[in-house]
């Protein structure tokens, strides 16, 4: 008997379960559903426009999309097109696989000030979000801090600082190259709450930082450890060879026009200003036993604009059981109960780089065909059905058909030497198919 399988989002998450179920040999549909007339979720919105290369995985996802189990369902959006409990009436599997793209809040007084972001809502303005289209940040300002140091602090930090041709070069919004090419920014600063044996950042990511031809790294190498004793360790060699890539980082050439600052054991306490950000207060923090400790002592840095990127949520999905502190669906190896499974970000969280979430997949769609091989959970009408249903509501859903009309048109407008320029709206998207 058939497999059906609804599969909620078309991130990374979404095609490599999608890719491990058409492989599995097992009988079944496959119906990926996303919200946004396009695909491929954070390859598409959250991998930086300066990775280009990074991208390049959504050539593997295309050609799962062009399986003959596969279909897509984009515009589609569980909670306004068909719920959570139709979907699982009518499949006999539905995947969570909505990724995380909620920001977590800052949480500090005056964070609620003109000139604060989250990095979803920022990195998804330059990246061409539609949901992100009208953030319209003010980058009319010298300085600004990026909370957190990750990968995302990292990308974001660098785009801030990035000439107008590198930009230009990529697929970034144009709304958010003219506004970055615009600003007068000379100053970021990478704000780490613990010592720098504890940054998140990955090697490769973090060497990009230093070959940045518009700006010198700031960095105070005297306040890099020199023991990594409380380090776990698993972890120290790479954290290790992190900090020696940050000493190194202290002796580059500090001739360039702009400068992103590196300051560890630098914990945000209050934005300062009136309705707009005009500062931020840090406290100096020390590391002890891998926990952050505030000494008391606190320094105002003046600066316009404040990024946290202190990792993300996802999204509640109304019918899905969500745990509300940890921002996921709580889950036992991607089963959330019986018929509902959960991949990626939306089953462990937000950590790891896309790769991690094949494993996701595939454990996911080993459950699924094991179910619908064992107990019977197998026969539901599943794609037949939501058609029906779509067709009843008069949804708006696009194919992958469509998607490949607006995608010959985004690379068609493309800015000479750029792979593609995004229409950064719903509407704009649909235009593109005449709709
Ligand atoms: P992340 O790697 O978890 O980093 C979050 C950072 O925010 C950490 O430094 C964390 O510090 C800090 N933080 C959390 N809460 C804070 C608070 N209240 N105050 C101050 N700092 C706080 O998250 P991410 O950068 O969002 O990245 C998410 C995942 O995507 C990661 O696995 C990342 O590697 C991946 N990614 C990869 C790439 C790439 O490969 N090029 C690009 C982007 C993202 P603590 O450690 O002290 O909690």
């Amino acid at each position: 008997m058939t497999i059906s399988v609804a599969i909620i989002g078309s991130g990374p998450s979404a095609f490599y379960t999608a890719d491990a179920l058409a492989k599995s040999g097992a009988d079944c549909t496959i119906d990926l559903i996303e919200r946004l007339p396009a695909p491929f979720g954070l390859i598409r919105y959250g991998v930086a426009p300066d990775h280009e290369t990074t991208r390049k995985v959504s050539r593997a996802f295309d050609k799962t999309a062009r399986g003959d189990k596969v279909a897509f369902f984009g515009n589609t959006e569980v909670g306004r097109d068909v719920s959570l409990a139709e979907l699982r009436q009518a499949y006999d599997a539905v995947v969570l696989a909505v990724g995380a793209p909620n920001d977590r809040p800052l949480g500090i007084p005056g964070s609620d000030k003109k000139g604060v972001y989250g990095s979803a809502a920022f990195v998804g303005w330059y990246n061409g979000h539609p949901d992100f289209r009208a953030l319209n940040p003010d980058l009319n300002v010298k300085a600004a801090a990026v909370v957190g140091v990750g990968n995302v602090a990292l990308d974001v930090a660098r785009l801030l600082v990035r000439a107008k041709p590198e930009l230009e070069a990529t697929d970034m919004a144009q709304h958010a190259v003219d506004a970055i090419a615009a600003s007068p920014v000379t100053d970021v600063y990478l704000l780490g709450r613990r010592g720098a044996q504890f940054a998140a950042f990955t090697i490769g990511e973090l060497r990009e930082m230093g070959e940045l031809e518009g700006a010198s790294i700031v960095i105070d190498a005297a306040t890099l450890p020199t023991s990594f004793d409380d380090v776990p360790e698993d972890d120290r060699r790479i954290q290790q060879k992190m900090v020696e890539m940050l000493r190194g980082f202290a002796d580059l050439p500090k001739d360039r026009p702009k400068r992103v600052h590196f300051r560890f054991n630098t914990s945000p306490k209050e934005v300062l200003g009136g309705d707009r950000v005009e500062g931020l207060r840090v406290e100096k923090m020390r590391t002890e036993n891998g926990r952050a400790v505030g000494t008391g002592e606190t320094e105002d840095i003046p600066l316009g604009l404040v990024v946290a990127a202190i990792g993300y949520r996802s999204p509640r999905i109304e019918g899905g059981h969500f745990d509300e502190q940890k921002g996921l669906y709580p889950n036992d190896g991607g089963l959330v109960e019986p018929g509902l499974y959960a991949v990626g970000w939306a089953m462990r969280g937000p950590s790891g780089v896309i790769g991690t979430s094949k494993i996701d997949g595939q454990t996911v769609a080993k459950h699924i065909v094991e179910a619908g091989a064992g107990s019977g959970q197998a026969g539901k009408p599943g794609r037949a059905a939501l058609e029906k249903l779509l067709a009843a509501r008069k949804a708006r859903r696009t194919t992958y058909a469509d998607w490949d009309k607006i995608d010959a048109a985004e690379i068609a407008r493309a800015r000479p030497g750029a792979p593609r320029l995004k229409f950064p709206s719903v509407e704009e998207m649909l235009a593109a198919l005449g709709r």
